[in-house]
């Protein structure tokens, strides 16, 4: 099963990209966290896209198509969910000539729908340990003790495109350049909506049921 995930930033891809990989053993390759890698790691790549991320914009399609393209083509694996890619319509393009030069196509997208404002207080609220990732919300999952986290006592931090500004930036771009992707996919493929803005077990609960009898039927 080859899937591609769709929603706005903060709808929720992230978790509900775990929960497919527990259960139907899909590879999780999230365009996201390859370009956070590259950052990490002082890349070309990675210094190429730091100031496009750090305002809310998307990366230059060029450069994340053959970054993903790469990510597919190194893993060989059958069965992948991708989280955030493709993110225009170009990279769609790209990625179905991509998919098809081995006889393969994306067998289903997931459309996570969810309100802007649902998603501004979801990622302004963020926090995140420098030290080992782990995420916490300064209403929904607060730490032990305020700003630290519970497993190494580091202070917390705020992901610099979690800020209200690039947040905002963030959706605009999605509303803009994403979203044009469900009619995309809409007409050569199958795309399940979904409603994003439940609590995390009933979304994929949702999603579990359709994509079951979407595999066997
Ligand atoms: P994410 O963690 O998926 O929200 O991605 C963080 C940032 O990485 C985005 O705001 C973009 O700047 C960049 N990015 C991730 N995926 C893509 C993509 N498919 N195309 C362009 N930029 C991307």
């Amino acid at each position: 099963m080859r899937i591609v995930l769709l929603g706005a930033p903060g709808a929720g891809k992230g978790t509900l990209c775990k929960r497919l990989v527990a259960r139907y053993g899909l590879l999780h390759l999230s365009s996201g966290d390859i370009l956070r890698r590259h950052r990490a790691e002082g890349t070309d790549l990675g210094k190429k896209a730091q100031s496009f991320m750090d305002s809310g914009a998307l990366v230059p399609d060029q450069i994340v198509v053959e970054m993903m393209a790469a990510a597919i083509e190194e893993t060989s694996a059958a069965d992948f969910v991708l989280d955030g890619f493709p993110r225009t319509v170009n990279q769609a393009i790209e990625l179905d000539k991509r998919l098809a030069t081995s006889g393969h196509s994306i067998s289903a997208v997931l459309n996570l729908k969810i309100a802007d404002q649902v998603v501004a207080e979801r990622m302004t609220g963020r926090r995140s340990c420098p030290r080992c990732g782990a995420v916490y919300h300064i209403k929904n999952l607060k730490p032990k003790v305020d700003g630290v986290c519970d497993s190494d006592g580091v202070a917390l931090i705020q992901r610099p495109d979690d800020s209200p500004e690039v947040v905002a930036n963030r959706l605009k771009t999605y509303h803009e350049q994403t979203e044009p992707l469900v009619d995309y996919y809409g007409n050569n493929c199958t795309v399940l909506d979904i409603d994003g803005g439940r609590d995390p077990g009933e979304v994929s609960a949702a999603v579990f049921e359709q994509l079951d009898a979407l595999v066997g039927a």
